[in-house]
Order: C-alpha cells, then structure tokens, then sequence
C-alpha cells in the first residue's frame, strides 16, 4: 500500500517539477540577471578569488575568471570576453588594492547593475613605496587575510542572493577551517629549517604577507617593487647578487606566469640555483595540483621549504 502511494504521488510530482524548471530556464534567457532557478553569475578577477567563489557560493553559482594561470594581474589588458562576462554579471568580486584596477574601466565600459565585492576590504595592507598602491596588495598570502577575503566574498554573494545567505555562510566558515588546517601544515613543513636559512628570493615583492605569517625573510626581489609593471636597473641587479652571496641564498625562484630570463641571469652570475614556479599573483594550470589557492600555497611552501634545507 505504501509503495503504490508513493509511486502515485511521483508521477504527480514530476510534471509538476519540469515545468518548474522550464519556467527557470525561460526568465534566464529573458536576461533577468540569472536569479530563481538560474546561478548566481559572478565574474572574479584573480585566480584565487575565482577559487574562493567558487568554494562559498557552491552549486548556486557560476563563475567566470578574468586572469588565468598565464595572466600576470598588474599588467593585465582586458579582453572584450571580459567585458561581455561583467556586463552579465550579477557578482564582480576584485581584490583590490590596486592590484585590479583595470577593472574600473571594465566596469565602467560593461554597465550592468553587478554587486561589487573589494575582497581586501577590511585588512591591514603591508606598506610598499610603490606609487600609486595603498598597500602591497598580495594580500592572500596571510591566511589570516584570506580568510577574511572568504568572509567578504560570502557577504557579497550573499547580498546579491539573499536566499543563499546561510548557504554562502556555512561553506565559507567550512573552507576557513580548511585554511586554518593548511596553515598548519605550511607551518609544520617550515619547522625543521633553521629560521636562519629561511631566506627567500623570487621575481617581485609579492610574498610579503606570506613572510610575516611562516616566518620566511624576503632578502631581495629581482623586479624591486610590489609590481611587475616595472623595471630593474643595472646597479639594483648588482646589489641584489651582492646580497645573495652574503646572505648564502641557495636559490633564486622564479614565478607563474612571468618570465623568468633575469631570475636566470642573476642565479647565474651569483651561483645560485633556478627553482621554478612559485605560484605568487596566479594559481596553476590545469594538471599542475595547483588549481586551487590551499593547493598553491602548500606548493609553495614545500618548493620553499626543500630549496631552504639544501
Ligand atoms: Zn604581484
């Protein structure tokens, strides 16, 4: 008897659904904004907020990257895809500090009415000399910092889509704790090098935050400043060879998504080794294991962390 009842009240419920979703379906193409039963649209600048988005706001939204893993975001020229996403945007998530401003023009360009969400907003930025920058905007390298980035990423999704609030809240404080755990990792794999020959050198300013927070000293950066969008003179060449003969740098690491031809140079004339790919501005390419931030940072790390010990 039960059966034959629930049976029943399925073969009621299922044109019922379909239609349902038909309608859905519908009000996404008249271009409402993709609400109801369409995703969430959010459009994320940096790899790593693509990530973050993608981890808070799960199966009710769908986003769409600007940077990708070969994309360095201070020299980044938009792409009219770019502009075609944010004018359907319904989310735009940017880190801010400087490190995206193109996407004011993009913005301004697109039109559409998208929340806009500054993941950095709320965090104490590093100081830099730079002109034209708040702060070093590398900010995602502290995951104390990150974690605030989710909580503002979940704030915006949530304002945008008040329905999916609680969802975006819950999946947020999830993913915080799995930053947490991979903090401690991080930390665990640093502890059997001497702080002492935690001595780091790579092509820009851009793991500041990640210094402060594992206890690794930046001695030198190839490019001197918290941008790639510069140059580097012949004498600040010889003074960071200087400084990595005296401070015994045993490596030199190069960067995701720039070139790598003056970290080549100078390992050369200082006698150090090349090591290949931090992941500084980007996450990695499909296949690498480094897709996602917590993945990249733990990449990091142990590239780090071997280069340090030998
Ligand atoms: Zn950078």
């Amino acid at each position: 008897m039960r059966t034959s009842r629930i049976i029943t009240i399925s073969i009621i419920a299922l044109p019922l659904f379909a239609g349902t979703l038909a309608a859905g379906c519908g009000s996404d193409d008249s271009g409402d904004g993709g609400r109801g039963a369409g995703k969430v649209a959010v459009v994320a600048t940096t790899m790593q907020l693509q990530d973050f988005a993608r981890q808070v706001g799960g199966e009710r939204v769908d986003v769409t990257g600007v940077l990708g893993p070969d994309d360095e975001p201070h020299e980044y020229e938009p792409t009219p895809a770019n502009a075609d996403a944010i004018s359907g945007a319904d989310v735009v998530v940017e880190n801010g500090a400087n490190l995206d401003e193109w996407l004011e023009d993009l913005l301004a360009n697109a039109g559409g009415e998208a929340t806009r969400v500054t993941a950095s907003e709320g965090i104490d930025l590093l100081p830099t000399e730079e002109e034209g920058f708040p702060g070093d905007p590398h900010v995602w390298h502290d995951p104390d910092a990150a974690k605030k980035m989710v909580d503002n990423v979940a704030a915006g999704l949530g304002e945008a889509d008040p329905d999916g609030r609680a969802t975006y809240e819950r999946n947020a404080k999830a993913y915080n704790r799995r930053i947490d755990e991979m903090a401690r990792q991080i930390r665990s794999e640093f502890e059997s090098v001497p702080a002492t020959q935690r001595k780091l050198v790579t092509t820009h300013d851009a793991f500041g935050y990640f210094g402060r927070a594992y206890d690794v000293e930046v001695v030198g950066t190839v490019l001197p400043s918290v941008t790639t969008e510069t140059e580097t003179s012949g004498r600040q060449v010889r003074e960071l060879i200087d400084t990595i003969e005296r401070e015994g740098v045993k490596a030199i690491f190069t960067e995701q998504g720039v070139d790598p031809k003056l970290e080549r140079q100078v390992a050369e004339e200082a006698g150090a080794e090349v090591e290949t790919g931090l992941y500084a501005d980007t996450l990695g390419p499909e296949g690498s294991g480094a897709e996602e931030f917590i993945d990249a940072e733990l990449a990091n790390a142990e590239a780090m962390a071997g280069a340090f010990s030998r």
